[in-house]
Parts: C-alpha cells; structure tokens; sequence
C-alpha cells in the first residue's frame, strides 16, 4: 500500500561490502544521490553485509572513503544489515506461521546432481531469471514427520517461500511504478519465475530478497533506484511486499555500465574500480564522464 501521506522522496544506495566498488557502483549512487538533492529527498546509504563470509570491514571502510572521495554524502546512521538479523528472523517466523515456508535440506551438489539427472533424460529443467535451477520439489514433499526429525538433528537447512501457496495468497495482479524507461510504466511482476526462493540462508538468517524489502519498508524507501540487473528481483520483491504487507516504494532501474567484454562489471575487474582510478589521479568529475552522466 502506498502512504497516502505525500512524502519527501527517500532514496538509496545498497552496497555489498564484499569487493571494491567500481564504475557501475559509481553511477548508481550518482543517479539515487543527484535524484535526492533535485528532488528535495533523502539519500541513505546501506550496508548489504548479511553473507559474513565475504563481506569484510575493509571493503566497507573502501565504500565510504570512495563515495567521501566522489563528494557525496548520506544520512547517518549508516544501515548496517548485519546488525539486523533480528528483524529478518521476525519476518522468517511470520512466514514459518502462515505456512509459507518450508525447510529446504539440499545441497548445491545435490540441486546440480538432480537437475543432470534431470536433463539426461532430453527435457531442461527450468531456470530463475539468473539462470540458476529452480529448487526441485523434493523437500516440499517431504513428510511432515521426517522433516521434524531431519530439524531436531540438526541437519543444515535453508528457508524457502512456498511459491505456489504464497501465489495462492494474493487477490490482485502484482505490479510496480518503473521509473527507469522514460516514462512511467506499469510493470506486471512475474514472482513465479523465481520458484522457491531462499527467504533465509543455512549460512546466513536471511537472504537478499527477505532483508532488501524489509529495509526499504523500515527506512521508509520511496524510490529505488537501481542497476538493471536487478529488474526481475522486483517481481520477487514485490510478492514480499504483498505478503508482509508493506509500503511498495516506485522503482528505477538504470542501465548498466559494460565493461570491455560487453559484460556487467564484477568486483574483482580491477581497471575500473574508484580506489584505483584515484590513485592513477582521475577525478570525481572523470568518473561522472566515464558513466555518461
Ligand atoms: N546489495 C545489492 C548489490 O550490491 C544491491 C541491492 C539493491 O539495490 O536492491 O548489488
């Protein structure tokens, strides 16, 4: 539901702290920051550091010293995710109530080894939006007794949301405000492309479709803005939105920055990351030419 409360507009930059952050990094928190100061809003920073295994301090101090260094500023305090997991736990326990998760005990090895099985046999299982498998339905199966006894021995397990039931739950078509294609345009979300989704990880309590939407609610996020890679996490996000009845922000997914390849930067392609294009004395103002703004 959106706040019938006009609102100033509250933007924001999510990174993860588990690389240096380079030019696609440098145009997203651009746009959201141009956009707060244009339109009288809010610019809030976010540490996405729920994977603990690859996020690290440093990468973290890199990200505010990179964005100091493009002469942005943000509201303090500054988000940290990792200081939350209680209030994605809370969200994980409403789903566990409603019954629209289930404990998902497969392996990577084992989803891969089903899926070849699978397709040996001549027909392709189907694939998420990223291309990963959908979960085999081997857990949702699973006998309500067996499932207690693999819980209570401990068995290494993730939380996933129930897709067909969670469906089940909604009465209205889902849609979003894009914002990133010109002009407005109403986009008819598609959750049931990503399958049963992880809400909470085994090595993590929570995942990044569960954390992001719960944030963007609680920091009271009108617009995301966002790289276009992230385009159909949307669906998934606003099926979250409906199900835990939260505000729905608008969105803006901006183009990408490719790098030589014509591929998506990573974090580890190291010509243009911001730290080394400072030290080989390029300024904020090269950086806004480089990403076209
Ligand atoms: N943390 C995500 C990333 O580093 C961005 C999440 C978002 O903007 O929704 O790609």
């Amino acid at each position: 539901m959106t706040s019938p409360f006009r609102q100033n507009p509250v933007f924001r930059f999510a990174p993860s702290p588990n690389g240096p952050l380079h030019l696609g990094h440098a145009l997203s928190a651009f746009l959201n920051h141009d956009m707060a100061v244009a339109q009288g809003g809010l610019f809030l920073l976010r540490i996405e550091d729920i994977d603990l295994m690859r996020c690290t301090p440093a990468f973290e101090q890199g990200i505010y010293q990179d964005l100091r260094w493009l002469g942005l500023t943000w509201e303090e305090p500054v988000r940290r995710q990792s200081e939350h997991f209680f209030e994605y736990r809370a969200a994980l326990d409403r789903f566990i109530d409603m019954g629209l998760v289930y404990p998902a005990f497969m392996s990577r090895g084992e989803i891969k080894a089903f899926v070849s099985e699978y397709e040996s046999a001549g027909q392709s299982w189907p694939r998420d939006p990223d291309g990963a498998p959908l979960y085999p339905p081997l857990d949702k199966e699973r006998d309500p007794q067996e499932v207690k006894a693999l819980l209570a021995s401990g068995a290494k397990h993730a939380w996933r949301l129930n897709m067909e039931r969670a469906l089940a739950q909604l009465s209205d078509p889902l849609v979003w405000l894009e914002l990133g294609q010109g002009s407005e345009t109403s986009i008819e979300a598609d959750p049931a492309a990503w399958g049963d989704v992880v809400l909470s990880r085994s090595d993590a309590p929570s995942s990044y479709h569960l954390s992001v939407v719960i944030d963007d609610a609680l920091q009271g996020v009108t617009k995301v803005v966002r790289g276009l890679d992230l385009f159909h996490a949307t669906s998934m996000h606003r099926l979250l939105q409906a199900l835990l009845d939260l505000p729905v922000p608008e969105y803006h997914h901006h183009r990408l920055i490719l790098g030589p390849d014509g591929r998506k930067l990573s974090k580890s392609e190291g010509s243009t990351g911001l730290t080394v294009l400072r030290d080989a004395g390029c300024t904020p103002s090269d950086v806004r030419r480089f990403v076209g703004l």
